[in-house]
């Protein structure tokens, strides 16, 4: 609680001043490193008051001494001895302190990293563009905490990246970039916490909305990432131990000239336990017309054949996956359309076990 005297501190500065010290803050005068900064002159300062001229093991958070703190003392505060400074600056006597108009910049800037709170934060809502870690291609800043929504105006976005080079930490819990599935952290994860260095495989989203994370701790960095964004029809890229997927629109129907790519891939060594829950698309011979198509690997050079085409009521066996990386198409023409498919899959580590369906 902060309690407030009517008669002399319903200003601004003198508010905000009182409320950082409710936020944890010591004066800026009070800070470890001061003496670099300031000389305190104790020989005009009453016993009594010295006090407030002690220096503390503060946190300074990576940032600079602040002349500017509207948490700086003045330079006669506490004087016994008129026109006698208690506080003189270093390298020059005249830097001005002691103001309290409002917040200085580093004054936000220390309650933003105290709190983690996202000081770096972007929209991005063109139809597409192209996003960056700070000052990259230099190495990012230590203590970074940025976050950019990605807002495509319709269909779903995708991401690709063109470079990565985050500092390796076990289960990245220094350096890291994550990717969540829609416009918050409370939504579900694209990709967790990823680090090291190497390619990122495409991102795409359920839907226009993307959230991507970028967290630095205090040490070693790297050069960050470069990626660009656009939107797609449809489709999606998984990279989650389990979820569940449909195709567009389900349970209602899928609409017309559909072309969709799934991409599932699983960490190297797990493989993929799939199952199809519902399908029904129109039904024609030789599944011409709607159609899903899955392959046992990432692309049409995967390591098994293709399954399918498969359409109309067709009960689609459940299988696990050869390697670590599953492809699947979903295909509709111009007329006729159904409810579509819902799909699952999960990650395991299951024994070698050949699917044979007919
Ligand atoms: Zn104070």
């Amino acid at each position: 609680m902060v309690a407030l005297d009517m008669g002399g501190c319903m200003h601004r500065g003198i508010i905000q001043h009182e409320l950082n010290h409710a936020l944890g803050f010591y004066h800026e005068h009070s800070r470890s490193d001061r003496d670099n900064y300031v000389n305190i002159m104790y020989q005009y300062i009453s016993p009594g008051q010295v006090k407030n001229f002690d220096k503390q093991n503060t946190n300074n958070l990576g940032l600079e001494y602040d002349y500017a703190s509207v948490m700086h003392y003045n330079s006669f505060a506490f004087s016994n001895t008129s026109g006698q400074p208690t506080i003189v600056t270093i390298p020059a006597p005249n830097i001005p302190i002691g103001q309290r108009d409002g917040l200085s910049v580093l004054d936000v800037s220390k309650i933003n990293r105290l709190y983690q709170c996202n000081v770096c934060a972007y929209l991005l809502n063109e139809k597409n563009g192209s996003l960056t870690s700070a000052n990259y291609p230099s190495a990012y800043p230590n203590n970074a905490s940025c976050v950019w929504l990605i807002r495509t105006p319709s269909n779903q976005v995708t991401l690709n990246f063109a470079a990565f080079d985050v500092q390796s930490s076990p289960n990245c819990i220094s350096d890291y970039i994550r990717i969540y599935d829609g416009p918050t952290k409370k939504d579900p994860l694209l990709l967790d916490r990823t680090c090291g260095t190497g390619l990122i495989p495409p991102i795409i989203a359920s839907t226009n909305q993307l959230l991507v994370e970028f967290s630095s701790d205090s040490s070693v960095t790297g050069v960050g990432f470069k990626a660009t964004y656009s939107s797609v029809q449809c489709g999606g890229a998984f990279y989650t131990p389990e979820r569940n997927f449909t195709s567009p629109g389900y349970p209602n129907s899928y609409g017309p000239n559909m072309n969709c790519i799934y991409t599932i891939t699983a960490p190297v060594g797990k493989k993929i336990s799939f199952m199809v829950t519902d399908f029904q698309t129109e039904d024609v011979k030789f599944c011409m017309y709607d159609y899903l198509e899955i392959l046992d690997g990432s692309t049409w050079k995967g390591p098994f054949c293709g399954k399918g085409p498969f359409c109309g009521n067709y009960k689609i066996p459940s299988f696990t996956s050869q390697g670590n990386s599953l492809w699947l198409r979903f295909v509709s023409d111009s007329r006729v359309q159904f409810r579509g498919f819902q799909a699952s899959y999960k990650f395991g580590e299951y024994y070698s076990l050949v699917f044979i369906y007919s």
